[in-house]
């Protein structure tokens, strides 16, 4: 019996998804060699009643953005995506208002700006708002979006046109306050566009790297209405991506708003009913799979390829869960590749692995190499081509183990 509720019905929750036990936090790099990282359970269970999957373990947000290296300003893969965003909403509507809670490095918001529309950005990661440019068209709250926060917008700027979060509603621990802020920001006519990792591919797939402590929330369509409808806004219309593995865009208005819903979206709830998503024993598949790429890829660093040298790509979130779920360390993997300078001779969280720079590919020219942001697999793969010249092979640990 447990006494952990569920963050949103409050119901017991009992069903164990994953247990992965001591995980460090994701994109949390030190400098010195041998360093040690607070670890803390990563647990997810999934809600009976309202099919909420969620971490049974939040560690506060202070500790997660108090210094944060994720910037999207980094993928050729997110610009792009950002850029196709912009000129969606952008093509018939000019000098409009945009709100971001989530901004980062202002990738999105330097688009829309560039397009002259007045900006607002929500960013709780001090260091990454410090290395912004000035834009005098951006303003950046640089704290946690809050009902709190959105009453101060609505008071100051007014209600914008258009409300968008990019991978940011399944990273606020606290999710009815969230929402309740979310929902102050609507009036009858603006629109929102949230994207968010979907459950279901991950659940399907068995992505556990995508499971992080970051990530409080694991939404699917059903479960996500539900919570939308109890703050009075609606899913009129969604949108499946490539990005992140699988991700879901909505769109979203108030309840009373006239737009109607598409047929897009009663397809995709029908499809999560026909998947399963309301049965418990598809969260109890995911589980066996996850086990089973656990062996595989184990015997495959640990056994298969001891002798060889194997590097990876990538010091990104994804990579923390699977190499420290795994117990990876540096005598299977030598060192992690990375394009940012900010991560530049760290440690990579739980597992004593450095980060190198990418320019030195070429001088360890290693056997293999483990690329762990394997949804963008052919960007890297097409980055790093030349490996080919001493005979070098890369390993892509999802949707299935391969190397190529
Ligand atoms: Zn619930």
């Amino acid at each position: 019996m447990t006494n952990i509720k569920c963050s949103f019905c409050k119901n017991p929750l009992r069903t164990d998804l994953v247990n992965f036990k001591k995980i460090p936090i994701a994109n949390y790099y030190k400098k010195i060699i041998n360093p040690t990282f607070t670890k803390y359970n990563l647990q997810i269970k999934v809600c009976k009643k309202c099919l909420l999957v969620q971490s049974t373990n939040k560690i506060h947000p202070k500790k997660i953005y108090k210094n944060y290296f994720y910037k999207s300003n980094y993928s050729k893969t997110w610009k792009k995506h950002c850029k196709k965003l912009v000129e969606e909403i952008s093509s018939n509507n000019k000098n409009k208002k945009v709100l971001e809670i989530g901004s980062n490095d202002n990738t999105l918001l330097e688009m829309f700006s560039q397009k002259k529309w007045s900006c607002i950005g929500v960013e709780p990661a001090t260091n990454i708002v410090k290395t912004n440019k000035k834009n005098k068209n951006i303003k950046i709250y640089n704290e946690f979006f809050s009902k709190k926060l959105s009453k101060n917008i609505i008071d100051k700027h007014g209600y914008s046109d258009y409300i968008i979060g990019t991978n940011v509603i399944a990273h606020a621990p606290d999710i009815c306050d969230f929402f309740k802020g979310l929902s102050n920001l609507f009036n009858s006519k603006n629109v929102g566009i949230f994207e968010f990792q979907y459950l279901l591919p991950m659940i399907r797939g068995g992505f556990y790297d995508t499971i992080y402590h970051e990530h409080y929330f694991y939404h699917s369509l059903t479960n996500l209405n539900k919570i939308l409808n109890k703050y009075d806004l609606k899913v009129y219309n969604i949108k499946k991506l490539d990005i992140h593995s699988g991700s879901l865009r909505i769109y979203v208005v108030k309840k009373n708003s006239e737009i109607k819903t598409s047929v897009q979206k009663n397809k995709l709830l029908n499809y999560e009913y026909k998947s399963g998503i309301n049965k418990i024993k598809t969260y109890k598949l995911f589980k066996e799979k996850v086990e089973k790429h656990k062996k595989d890829l184990n015997f495959l660093l640990k056994n298969k390829l001891k002798k060889n040298l194997v590097c990876a790509y990538g010091a990104a979130a994804k990579g923390n869960t699977l190499l420290n779920v795994l117990q990876i360390n540096q005598t299977h993997i030598e060192c992690i590749f990375d394009k940012s300078n900010l991560k530049n001779k760290l440690i990579f969280p739980g597992t004593g692995i450095p980060i190198a720079n990418l320019s030195l590919i070429k001088k360890i020219k290693p056997d293999y190499i483990l690329i762990l942001p394997w949804n963008i697999q052919k960007e890297i793969r097409d980055e790093l081509k030349f490996i080919k010249e001493w005979n070098g092979k890369f390993i892509i640990p999802f949707p299935k183990i391969k190397i190529i």
